[in-house]
């Protein structure tokens, strides 16, 4: 790396930074404490990159409960490390041990004093250590997830550390009900009986008012894992007559799951209205679009540009969109290009690909107004992987920046400007955090 590299760097890897994303616990005293460092740090990311390398499922189980020994545990998952060792998700995690714990990368020789260290860690101010001291982050948005039996659950239960996090309001429960028990859910969230369809968009009105009264600074979906990302405008009438569909099980009582009928209309209605809602109350809303996380999905789902309808029919709701839409960062470009709505985020992508997010901010500043992009979101279940991913992030800006001043783009003094708008300036404005810092 050259001088010019080296110089904006220095200046980048001091900045304070805004994390449009993270998936922490929302306090850090709900922490799981019964775990192990493979335990943690295999929950998500790099597990799918062992899993893809040959990682069998049944000893992925193994890792994840707590009856192996550390050093059995890491036997098991040690040829499918060393296949992954280069990408994003495993660097990551070295940077975070190196500047957390002081070792040198996560093998064979370092993973039971890697362990010992990571058990202390679990006591109270770790989190403000990582995220504030080492990871030098002003505030990050939360999408908190909630657990039961093992499955996501949407939640209107808001509270989080201010000290550290904003909330998002994630609107899928509403949008999408994946069972009768979401309705019974968003009944006793809104305080509204649900008898109609009428009182379903009554209800949606009020969870999100309520999320606004609890200080949800943007809204939030994630349905490009469920379905495509495609909303029709339907009529009322066709969203109406699904949405019907559900009383037929009402007789079935609550000791047996209710069932939720699957409804494409219903799920189009109800996304075209949130978003009517959105626009008068001018809210960003976050989306997922790109890569879905996991080993297995239906990637064409979650093509950005599925969203243009959306785009045309909401000018009020300025649209964060998730991921640079990885690998549809050309098409992302395009659409932050054409729509003054449209804006592209790069959470998650420093460790999804990190060469493809030094190429595309490379290009992007040639293509793409420069206020339109946030560099940063750590996306991590975790507290240790933000470290790593903030480290790669501020790397990879600045591999960019540096690319474009050794080509004569701009001198290094633009290059500093434009590295603070993206990690700070940008997400300030595109969530209107001003006045809530
Ligand atoms: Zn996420």
């Amino acid at each position: 790396m050259g001088m010019i590299y080296e110089e904006i760097y220095d200046y980048v890897k001091d900045l304070e930074i805004i994390d449009t994303h993270e998936h922490l616990p929302p306090f850090e005293h709900l922490r799981e404490k019964d775990t192990d460092v493979l335990k943690e740090y295999l929950a998500h990311y790099l597990s799918c990159d062992l899993v893809s390398a040959g990682l069998s499922p049944d000893d992925y189980e193994k890792v994840m409960d707590n009856k192996l020994s550390i050093m059995e545990k890491w036997k098991l998952v040690e040829p499918y490390w060393d296949y992954s060792r280069n990408t994003g998700y495993a660097r990551s995690l070295d940077i975070a041990v190196r500047e957390l714990y002081g070792i040198d990368k996560i093998c064979g020789d370092t993973i039971e004093e890697l362990n010992k260290k990571f058990q202390d860690s679990l006591k109270p101010g770790h989190f403000k250590k990582v995220l504030k001291e080492k990871s030098k982050i002003k505030i990050s948005l939360l999408h908190a997830l909630l657990f039961e039996n093992e499955k996501i659950v949407f939640d209107s239960k808001l509270e989080c550390d201010h000290d550290i996090f904003r909330n998002v309001y994630p609107i899928d429960g509403i949008v999408f009900p994946q069972m009768g028990d979401d309705i019974l859910r968003i009944e006793k969230q809104s305080g509204i009986t649900i008898c109609s369809f009428d009182d379903m968009l009554e209800a949606g009105e009020k969870l999100l008012d309520n999320a606004l009264k609890q200080g949800t600074v943007a809204l939030k979906s994630a349905l490009a894992y469920q379905r495509t990302l495609h909303y029709e405008r339907v009529t009322r009438h066709e969203a109406e007559e699904e949405f019907n569909e559900f009383f037929k099980y009402k007789h079935m009582g609550r000791y047996l799951p209710q069932v939720c009928p699957r409804g494409k209309n219903y799920q189009d209605y109800m996304m075209h209205y949130m978003l009517r809602l959105a626009g008068k109350k001018r809210l960003t809303i976050q989306f997922h679009t790109g890569i879905q996380e996991g080993n297995g999905n239906i990637l064409s789902h979650s093509d950005p540009s599925l969203l243009s309808n959306l785009f045309l029919e909401y000018p009020d709701v300025d649209f964060d969109i998730f991921h640079m839409s990885y690998p549809y960062q050309n098409v992302v470009a395009a659409l932050a290009k054409m729509f003054p709505n449209v804006f592209i985020d790069m959470c998650w992508a420093h460790i999804i690909s990190p060469g493809d997010s030094i190429d595309a901010l490379a290009r992007w500043v040639d293509s793409v107004p420069v206020n339109k992009i946030s560099a940063f979101g750590g996306d991590y279940i975790f507290i240790d992987g933000v470290v790593g991913h903030q480290h790669i992030a501020r790397e990879n800006v600045s591999k960019s920046l540096a690319r474009k001043v050794e080509v004569g783009a701009f001198d290094v003094e633009r290059a500093k400007e434009i590295a603070r708008m993206v990690f700070y300036e940008n997400p300030l404005r595109i969530f209107k955090l001003e006045d809530k810092l």
